[in-house]
């Protein structure tokens, strides 16, 4: 057994986020065959990711705030606390709080062998995040 120490909270990268994100991680890489991450990622008002997809799906469960999401070519949902939302592999999606309010979420999938977990594409812009 092994009691982790609290890894230092990192700030999202600008390529990868728009606005203030913050991100804890609870479970990161392990020796194979460990595929397991676990991060808790916090949104201020207005941030979110980039549009992307996962090569293994990933699965979001809300525990703070109001967020929002969006799969390509659908409409931007509103989420919330207690809310599981699961986006299989490859859905170009992307995911952050409201305008008005933060969001936190856990984040969880899988790595794959050759590292491409994640594949980022552009940024959302604002006329994208405003159309709801
Ligand atoms: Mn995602």
């Amino acid at each position: 057994m092994e009691i982790q120490p609290k890894s230092n909270t990192a700030t999202g990268p600008t390529e990868w986020f728009t606005g203030d994100v913050f991100f804890d991680v609870l479970a990161g890489a392990r020796p194979e065959p460990s595929r397991m991450r676990v991060y808790t990622v916090r949104f201020t008002p207005g941030a979110r990711t980039a549009w992307h997809s996962h090569a293994v799906g990933q699965t979001l469960h809300v525990t703070e705030g109001v967020g929002l999401i969006q799969v390509r070519g659908g409409e931007i949902i509103e989420i919330h606390p207690g809310q599981t939302i699961y986006t299989p592999p490859g859905e170009w999606h992307w995911h952050g709080a409201t305008p008005t309010d933060f969001m936190a979420h856990l984040a969880m999938w899988e790595a794959v062998a050759d590292g491409t977990e994640t594949t980022w594409g552009e940024h959302v812009t604002e006329e994208e995040y405003g159309a709801r």
